[in-house]
C-alpha cells in the first residue's frame, strides 16, 4: 500500500497535511512524519531509493493545524514549522487554496477542521485520509484513497505501515529517518497511554522494535512529553481529583467538572488536563470516567463551550452517548463532545442520559 502513496504523491508540488484541533501527539506525530518522509522519499519518474538524498527542490510541504498544539510537543522535529489556521488564517487559506494533493490524519471529519475544512472540501485536488477513529456518516465519498484501520492503535500505526510497505525500512536510517521514528513513536506511545491500551496487537510491538532500531532515545521521548509539566498543571490535577471529582458507585462512574474560573485559578494551558480523565479509572469500582471543561465564549459565541472527554474500560462503550447527546464521537473506550452553554447544563443532560448510555 505504500507503493501507492508514493505514487500518489508523483509530481505533486503542494502538499497539505492537515491533523485535527486540539492535536494530541498522535495528529503531530502522523503529520510531522509524513511531512519528513515526503521531504526526502519522493520525486517524478525516480524510486524512492534514487531520490532518497535528492529531495524535489521545488515541491513544498506545509503542515497546517486548526489551533495551537500543547508546549510539550513543540520539542518534536518539525514542530515548529507547523501552520496554526487559527494564528495565521491568510496564509494557510492561501496554501489550501494552492494545494495539489491533500492528507489528513488522525481525524475523518472535515467539519471537525473548520474553517480549514471548508476550505479543503473547495479544493478538488485529491485528498488521502489516514485515520483510525470509527467512521460516522460524515463520510461523503470525499477520500480518493482512504486508509482508514480503526483496528490500529494510532494514526502513527498506518503512516510506519505505509513507509514500510514502500521498502523504506530496508533502507533504514536514510528513509525511516531518527526524526520520523521520533515522530511515530511520540504518537503510538501517546495513543496507547504508554502501551496500556490498543496494543494488544505483536504489529504494535514489532514497530516499536524498528523504531529503536532506527535510533530513536525512547526515554528522552516520554520525558519530554510526560516530565515536563508545570506546578500548576500538577495542582489542577490534584484539585480536580480531591475537591472536583464525583463518584457515581452503583453505575462505576467517575465525573470531574471544572470551570473556566477553576482553570484561571490553575492558570491553564492547553493541554493541562490531557490525560486527566483516565485517572479515575483507576479505581477498582470505576470503569467509565467523564471530564467537563469550560472554555469561556469566544467573541460572536454568547454561550461558553462544555468540552466533555469520555473514558471507559473493555466493553463498555462511550462513543455512542459521545456522538447522540454530546455532538461528538470517538472511540468505544476513547470519545469527545461538546455542548455550547452552561456547565451545569451541561451537567444536567449527563445525569439525564447516564442511565440510557452506560452498560452495566
Ligand atoms: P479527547 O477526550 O482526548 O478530546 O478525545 C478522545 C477521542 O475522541 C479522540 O480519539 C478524539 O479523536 C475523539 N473525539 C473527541 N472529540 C470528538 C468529536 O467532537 N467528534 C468525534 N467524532 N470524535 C471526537
Ligand atoms: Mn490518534
Amino acid at each position: 500500500m505504500g507503493k501507492e502513496l508514493e505514487d500518489i504523491l508523483v509530481g505533486k508540488q503542494h502538499i497539505v497535511i492537515l491533523t485535527h484541533m486540539a492535536p494530541d501527539g498522535d495528529a503531530m506525530g502522523s503529520a510531522l512524519a509524513l511531512y519528513h518522509w515526503i521531504q526526502i522519499c519522493q520525486s517524478e519518474g525516480r524510486s524512492v531509493r534514487e531520490t532518497v538524498c535528492a529531495p524535489s527542490a521545488l515541491r513544498s510541504v506545509s503542515v497546517i493545524v486548526p489551533n495551537a498544539f500543547p508546549a510539550f510537543y513543540s520539542w518534536m522535529p518539525g514542530a515548529l514549522l507547523i501552520k496554526i489556521y487559527e494564528k495565521e488564517p491568510d496564509a494557510c487559506s492561501a496554501l489550501i487554496a494552492a494545494a495539489d494533493l491533500f492528507i489528513c490524519t488522525d481525524f475523518n471529519d472535515p467539519k471537525r477542521i473548520n474553517p480549514a475544512g471548508e476550505k479543503m472540501m473547495a479544493n478538488p485536488a485529491p485528498k488521502i485520509l489516514i485515520d483510525h477513529h470509527l467512521k460516522g456518516t460524515m463520510d461523503n465519498g470525499q477520500w480518493t484513497k482512504d486508509y482508514s484501520d480503526p483496528s490500529a492503535s494510532s494514526a502513527c500505526e498506518i503512516v510506519y505501515r505505509l513507509i514500510a510497505a514502500a521498502g523504506q525500512v530496508d533502507l533504514r536510517p536514510l528513509a525511516l529517518t531518527e526524526d520520523i521514528a521520533t515522530c511515530l513513536y511520540t504518537g503510538l506511545m501517546t495513543d496507547t497511554g504508554n502501551f496500556s491500551y490498543s496494543s494488544s496487537r505483536p504489529e504494535v510491538f514489532e514497530m516499536a522494535a524498528a523504531l529503536l532500531r532506527a535510533g530513536i532515545d525512547k526515554d528522552a521521548i516520554h520525558h519530554a512529553v510526560f516530565d515536563q509539566y508545570s506546578t500548576d498543571r500538577v495542582r489542577l490535577t490534584g484539585y480536580a481529583l480531591y475537591r472536583k471529582m464525583r463518584i457515581y458507585p452503583e453505575h462505576h462512574l467517575a465525573l470531574i467538572t471544572l470551570s473556566a474560573d477553576e482553570l484561571d485559578q490553575y492558570h491553564y494551558q492547553q493541554g493541562d488536563c490531557e490525560g486527566l480523565v483516565n485517572i479515575p479509572l483507576q479505581i477498582a469500582d470505576v470503569c467509565y470516567s467523564v471530564l467537563m471543561r469550560e472554555e469561556r465564549p469566544k467573541p460572536g459565541t454568547p454561550k461558553p463551550r462544555i468540552r466533555i472527554s469520555f473514558r471507559s474500560q473493555g466493553e463498555h462503550p462511550v462513543n455512542i452517548w459521545a456522538n447522540e447527546v454530546f455532538h461528538g464521537g470517538g472511540h468505544m473506550n476513547a470519545s469527545g463532545g461538546e455542548i455550547f452553554g452552561s456547565l451545569a447544563q451541561a451537567v444536567q443532560l449527563f445525569e439525564k442520559t447516564y442511565k440510557t448510555y452506560i452498560k452495566q
